[in-house]
This record gives structure tokens, sequence and C-alpha cells, in this order.
């Protein structure tokens, strides 16, 4: 049963996390901008404050120096009152007098350019730049009817003005002086340069925008540092901020304000009277200067905020992407262990769980809400929590992998279960809890169960059958046997009978001059011969289905195998009028090669004597090509080509099948089994090669076959004079040798017997093996032929002993047998025997043998 998962979707999830993030950092960073921002008006406060300070300050000094510098002024004026009023009182006031006293003073003064003096007329007559003759006038001054009215007692400084005298803006610092009577005398006045008072605000550091300016309190400018261009920064100019001019009027000491004249510059102005003169000082100061260092740390607060910004955008970025890589393997783990067919669950140290599968929640039975943060108390009778929690102790006792088979018994039966745990470890390394899953193998086990007894009951079976089996195998072999066995007997008791009546016939006919009788007897042999070609050849098939057709591989020429051809069949030509053309061979196939000479020549003899047999009239020409050559090997292609019947084309796939005639009909009238050509196919096929025929019905046929023949390295025997016969050459060059016949069968004997004395040798009997060897032991022969089925001592056994021991043991011996068989040849050969003459005897191939051996001593 399914529990619903109330927890929220990854989507979810991550939109509320990417929320909190980005309030986060704006929260982060609108702090920061608030601390910021307090801490840089508290600044700009500061500077402010500290900027008016200063200028304050700076007024107050330049106030100081200003004054001191008036003072001793007013000093020189007064020792110049003194020392003129006691000359006057004295009455040696003469003019040489006052100007050396004007003088003297100047020279103490250098912040005063001239002392001048005026008579009570207010005529400039002392001192210097003083014209006598036109002299200035100073009694249109302010200042003079201010001291006429109360001579010797005030110093009177007027505004600037452009000096009569010198030509220079010059202020007068005045003082009149009294006569001896006490009366009224004049003024003496003393010029100080305005550039006096500049150097005294040159040393002030006021900023780019700052300034300092002396103003006589009747308003006229003295002097502003720096300069101002225009006519508001000449001096005397009366061009005022308004606020100054309200200070003017309420005549305080000292106070500041804002102002924006005269260049539409806001600035901060300290305003000071300068005390015991009428002058006024200002010292200007400018945001922009006095701010300058405000406006600075604005900008690298800037620039800090900024930083702060992209550092809490990058945490941030970082941090979601942490978290991105986390919820995503957090998430996939989830799913991966959801998904587990198996269940599955965790658990911390305290043994309870903290979460599990669906499959776990399925084996509980509740949902997961249900499990998280119980332990097995919770869930199960306590004997059996008892045994769970000791199972975790255990490993908790031993951390690592745990596994144990349980059997548990729920609602449905008796499950069994295997229990897979292993402890987990914190990021610290310390053990955090257990997992575990859990197999059900309670199927499992049922199954292996079942399987066992399939098991058992399988190899009781198999048991069975295997024996079963071996007996079939026994039965098929021994039937086999029997079949080869069968075969064997079959070829011999066949053909040794037929081998009698044809070597009888052979040897009336040689002895029957009677043409009639020849002719009956030539008959009689036809017949004979039609029989024994059946039953060789039925007996080749039969091997062949049976594979037990093996090929010989001895050395032979070509040229023999074709000799032997033409002495078989040239008669049969003959006889019917027929051309039998051999083809000269070409030069490699006259070399000596290495197959099987009979199996080759049987297909020819095959392929020939059909043509002879099919042809009525014109030639039979067997030609032999070489198709393929290499060092090791050759390929022949050879041809027998007729100008008879030919076959119908409907009949051309069929001739190589087995019991196949072309036409029904004619067997009758040609004779034959229907089985030569299948036969030549299967030995062509076992020689590597193929087998074909092209025929045009009533103008004849092409058979074509190829063979592919090792070469043999040694050359073969010589081929004989092919001008004489075998039969003539033995007569010229071995008559009276002496051979031993060993033959038990009477007819085959005496036709041996005759055959061998006709070509003049002498011939010793034994009827079987035993009084063959007594008789080689006895004499020493030319040359023995031997049966192979005697009774008492075969063949073979008696090769053996005379072999071993007689006067024979180098002679050569010839086996005479009509077992065909490849094995039985092999046993002729392995018992010393030096060739094989296969039976019915035929008289030609006798001879051929005979011409070989005699003469000949062979080793052992
Ligand atoms: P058979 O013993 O009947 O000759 P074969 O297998 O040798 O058996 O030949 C099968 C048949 O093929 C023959 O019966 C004959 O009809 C046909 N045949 C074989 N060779 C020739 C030939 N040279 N010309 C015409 N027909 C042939």
């Amino acid at each position: 049963m399914p529990f619903p998962h109330p927890s929220p979707t990854p989507r979810q999830y991550g939109s509320a996390f990417q929320r909190w993030l980005v309030i986060g950092v704006v929260a982060l960073n609108l702090v920061m901008v608030t601390i910021a921002v307090q801490s840089l008006l508290a600044s700009r406060e500061r500077a402010i404050a500290q900027a008016g300070g200063n200028a304050m300050n700076l007024a107050a000094l330049l106030e100081l120096s200003v004054a001191d510098s008036a003072r001793r002024i007013d000093l020189g004026l007064l020792s110049i009152v003194d020392v003129l009023e006691s000359l006057g009182s004295e009455r040696v006031l003469t003019d040489e007098a006052i100007e050396r006293v004007l003088q003297q003073h100047l020279a103490r003064h250098p912040a005063v350019d001239a002392f001048r003096l005026s008579n009570r007329d207010g005529l400039l007559l002392w001192g210097k730049g003083v014209d006598r003759q036109a002299p200035v006038s100073v009694a249109d001054r302010a200042f003079f009817p201010e001291h006429q009215a109360a001579p010797g007692q005030r110093l009177i400084v007027a505004e600037p003005v452009l000096g009569r005298v010198s030509k220079m803006w010059v202020v007068a610092f005045t003082r009149s002086y009294r006569l001896a009577d006490g009366s009224f005398g004049g003024v003496v006045t003393a010029a100080v340069t305005l550039d006096h008072f500049t150097q005294l605000l040159r040393p002030l550091q006021l900023g780019a925008h700052g300034f300092a300016a002396i103003h006589h309190q009747e308003r006229a400018l003295l002097t502003r540092y720096p300069a101002l261009a225009g006519a508001a920064g000449e001096p005397g100019s009366r061009d005022l901020p308004a606020e100054f001019v309200a200070m003017l009027d309420t005549r305080v000491d000292s106070a500041s304000f804002q102002s924006s004249h005269p260049d539409q510059r806001q600035r901060f102005y300290a305003y000071r009277r300068i005390q015991h003169t009428p002058f006024v000082l200002s010292v200007a100061i400018a945001p922009e200067d006095y701010l300058a260092d405000w406006h600075r740390e604005i900008r690298h607060t800037l620039f800090l905020l900024l930083v702060f910004f992209v550092a809490t955008v990058f945490a941030a970025w970082m941090l979601r992407r942490y978290w991105w890589q986390i919820s995503n393997q957090t998430l996939f783990l989830d799913t991966l262990i959801d998904n587990l067919p198996l269940p599955f669950f965790y658990k911390d140290v305290e043994g309870r769980y903290q979460g599990c599968n669906r499959a776990f929640e399925r084996l509980l039975g509740k949902p997961r809400s249900e499990i998280v943060g119980k332990s097995v108390f919770d869930m199960a009778p306590p004997a059996i929590a008892n045994r769970y929690h000791e199972k975790d102790a255990e490993l908790f006792a031993r951390p690592g992998t745990q596994t144990y088979d349980w059997v548990t018994s729920s609602g449905d039966g008796v499950r069994h279960v295997i229990f897979h745990k292993a402890t987990f470890l914190d990021a610290d390394g310390s053990v955090a809890g257990i997992l575990g899953g859990i197999t059900d193998v309670t199927e499992f086990k049922r199954i292996q169960e079942e399987l066992q007894t399939h098991r058992d009951n399988l190899e009781a079976l198999v048991a069975e059958r295997t024996e079963q089996l071996a007996q079939a195998k026994e039965a098929a072999e021994a039937a086999s046997q029997a079949k080869s066995a069968f075969l064997a007997n079959m070829s011999h008791e066949l053909r040794t009978p037929m081998s009698g009546v044809m070597g009888m016939i052979d040897l009336v006919w040689r002895k029957t001059a009677d043409a009639r009788a020849r002719e009956q007897l030539a008959k009689a042999k036809q017949s004979s011969r039609h029989l024994l070609e059946l039953i060789n050849d039925i007996l080749d098939i039969s091997k062949i289905e049976a594979q037990r057709m093996t090929l010989e591989k001895t050395a032979f020429r070509l040229a023999d195998v074709l000799d032997n051809l033409h002495v078989l069949v040239a008669h049969r030509a003959e006889e019917k009028g027929l051309a039998l053309q051999l083809a000269p061979l070409p030069e490699p196939a006259r070399a000596v090669l290495l197959g099987d000479p009979l199996r080759l020549g049987q297909v020819l003899i095959n392929l020939v004597g059909n043509a002879v047999k099919f042809t009525e009239s014109g030639s039979v020409t067997v030609d032999v090509a070489v198709s393929e050559e290499t060092p090791e090997q050759l390929t022949l292609r050879c041809t027998v080509a007729d100008t008879g019947i030919g076959i119908q084309a409907e009949d051309l796939g069929r001739v190589f099948s087995a019991f196949e005639q072309a036409d029904s009909s004619m067997s009758r009238r040609y004779g034959g089994t229907g089985l030569g050509l299948a036969i030549s196919k299967r030995l062509v096929e076992l020689m590597g090669g193929e087998i074909g025929v092209d025929s045009e019905p009533g103008r004849g046929s092409r058979f074509w076959f190829s063979v592919r023949l090792d070469k043999a390295d040694a050359a073969g025997e010589l081929a004989a004079n092919p001008q004489e016969t075998a039969e003539t050459r033995l007569l010229r060059e071995f008559s009276g040798a002496r051979v031993l016949l060993v033959e038990d069968e009477p007819i085959n004997s005496e036709v041996s017997c005759c055959l061998l004395e006709d070509v003049g040798l002498v011939v010793d009997l034994a009827v079987d093996g035993a009084e063959a060897v007594a008789m080689a032991r006895a004499n020493r022969y030319a040359l023995i032929l031997m049966d192979m089925q005697m009774p008492n001592l075969n063949g073979v056994d008696a090769t053996r002993a005379i072999r071993a021991d007689s006067l024979n043991s180098d002679t050569p011996i010839l086996a005479m047998t009509a077992n065909a068989y490849e094995e039985d040849r092999q046993a002729c050969f392995a018992a010393g025997m030096n060739e094989h003459i296969g039976k019915p005897i035929n008289p030609d191939l006798l001879f051929a043998c005979l011409l070989r051996w005699l003469g000949r001593r062979v080793t052992g």
C-alpha cells in the first residue's frame, strides 16, 4: 500500500530557498547602506564643525596679528606726537627737527610707507615725498575735523584711499598733535600700504576656494587674499555680502555666517572685529575644500559598499550552487532508496529510525511518519525488539558490516530474510548510525529446494539414459561390425567361386582350338565377367556409402595407368571396330605422382568402358590435360569422348546417381549395373575433383573429370618395353624359375598353376600356410604366391613365419585375395608381403606383377 508523501516538491524547495537567499542578501546590504549613510552624515557634521572652528580660530589669530601691527604703527604715531609736543614746549620745533623725527620713525617702522605731518590748516608740509611748494591738503579728509575737535586724543584710521602723495592705495593712521599752548597743531599721518595687510593674510591655508579679507568698518575693502579680479576686488570696493553688512550693523565682535557672495559660491564666513582698529576681518572657507576629505570618504564608502554587495551576491550564488548540488544529491539518494525493491532503513545511534523506503513501509504496513523517530521497542513486542536490539548493539560494538539470516513470522506466514547492515559515519568520522537492507529469500529457498529435488531426479534420469545409450551404442557397434564382417565375407564368398569359374573358362579357352566351343566359352566368360563386375560395383558402392572407402597414396606413373587401361579395353574396342585413341601425355603428367593408381584406373576404365559400350561406330578418344600445376601438386583433367548414341538432355542429371540408367531399355541392350558412374563420381570427389558430362544425343558424349594429385620426388620404376608383352618377357627372362604357390582352393590352384606354367615357371604347390612354411624352410624360391584365407595357418601368419625363419626371408611374396579392403591390404604389407593381386586373377595383371618382382630380392 503506497503512503502519501507530505514533503514539498523539489521545485518548491528550490524557489523557497532562492527567495530567502535574495531576501538575505538585500537585507544585509540595506543594513550596510544605512550604517554607511549614518556614519557619513556624522562625518559631514564633524567636518563642517571642524572647518567652522578652524575658520574662527584662524580669524582670532589673524585679529591678534593685525591688531598687533596696528598698535605698533599707533605707537610710532604716539612717539612722533610725543617728540613733537616736547620739542614744541622747548620751542625748538624746527623744520629740520621735524623731518629728522619723521625719518627716524620711518626707519623704525617698516610697515609704514611714509610718516607725514600737516600744519593746523591741514597742509602736508613735512615727511616723505612732500612738495612744500604745492602742498597737498588733508583738510577735506573726514579725520581732519575730528582731530581738530579733540586734539591729541585719538587714533583715527581712515578708509583706504589712493594716496595723494605716493599715488598708492594706502590706509592712513592718524593722530593729532598739540602745540605748546595745547591747541591743535596738525595731524601726523602714517601711510600704510595695503600690501602690508596682504602680507599678513598670505600665510593662511584656506583651500582653493577660501580667502581672507580685511575691511574697514565703513565697508571699504583693504585687502583680500587671494585677490579677486574685477571691481569687487579693488581696494576700497564696498561690494559686500548682505549678511556681512548686517553683522557690521550689529556691531558684534565675532560671528559666522553663510554667503554665496560674490561669485555664487556658497562659503562659510568667520567674522571678527579687530580690537582697537576700525577693521573687520573675515575668513571664508568653501565646502568644496573643507568637505573634500568627506567627499573622498563617500567615494571610499561607496566602493566598500559595492565590494560588499558583490561579495554577498557571490556568496549567495555559491551557496545556491552548493545547496543545489546537495539537494540534487539528496533527491537522487531519496529516489534511489525509495525505489529500491528491497526494504531499506537507517537509524541513529539511539536505534531510532531516521528514514526508510517504500518497500520498508510496505513490509511494516505503516507510513514512514509512524516509523521515523521510533525504535523497534515502539513497534514490536519486547522479546522480539530485544533480539533486534542485540544485533544492533553487536554492530555498534564492532563498526563495519553485518549480514545474518533471520526468520520472521508476520501476517503472511513465516518468512526467511537476510539482513545486510552497515554502520555509517558523520563528517567527524564518528559512528552516526546504522543503515540496513532486507532481502526476502523465502521464495528463493523454496525454489532452491525444488531445484534440488529436480536435480536429484535429473541425475537419476541421466544415469538411466546413459545406461540405455551405452547399451544402444554397443548394439549399434555390434551391428556395424556385423555388417562389415558380412560385407567382407560376401566379398570373399562371392569372388572365390567367380574366380574359379572364370579361371576355368580362361583355361579351357586357351586349350580349345574348336572355334564354336571358343565362342561359347567367350560368352560364358562375358556373363561371368558381368556378374563379377556387378559384385565388385555393389561392394564398392556399399563401402563408399559406409564411408569405409579409403584411398591409397603410392608413387605411380600415369603412363602405367593408361597402359593398363589400354590392356583392358583395347580388345573390346577392337572387337567393335572402334578406334581407341589415347592422346600423348603432356610433359608434367609424365612425372611420378602420388595417389591411388588403381582407383584412378577404375574411373578411367569405367568411362572408357561406357564409351565403347555405347558407341557403335567411330572412335573413343582419351585425353589427359594438366589444368593446374603447383610445385607440389598437379590437377589433371581427363576427357573421354565418344561418337556414340549420346544422352538425352533430361537424363544428363541422373546418370551419376546410383542404380540410374539413362534409359532402362538400354540396359537390356547394353547390359550394365547403373553403378559405374555413381562410383566414379564418389571416387573422383574423394580424389579432390569433379566429374561431368556434355552430350548430344545421336552424336556422342564427352565425359570429363578432374583429380588433384601430389607430385612424388623419387622416380618410380622404369616402364617396361611397351612393344613386348609381359607374357613373352617372362618366357624369355624367367623360364625355369621356381615359384611356390600357396592355395587351399583346388579350382583356383589349378587355374593359377596353369597360368604360371604357361609362362615357363616351375610351380610347387602348398595347400595351406603350415605346409607353405615347411616348404619355404626346405627350398629357396624365386617368388611366392600366397592365398590369404586358408585353414590351419592363414597367409599373413605364414608370411611372418617365412620372413622370420626360412630360406626365403628375402623372397618377394605376392598376396592373392578376394578381399579388396584397404585394411586387408595393409595387413598383407605389415606381415612382409610385397604386392597384392586381386581375385579372380586377371592373367595380364598377374604377368605384369610377376615381371615386376621376379629376379628381385627384398629386405625385411
Ligand atoms: P551402366 O552399368 O548401366 O553403364 P553407368 O553408371 O556406368 O551404368 O551408366 C549409367 C547410364 O549412363 C548408362 O546406363 C547409360 O544410359 C548412360 N551412359 C553412360 N555413359 C554413356 C555414354 N558414353 N554414352 C551414352 N550413354 C552413356
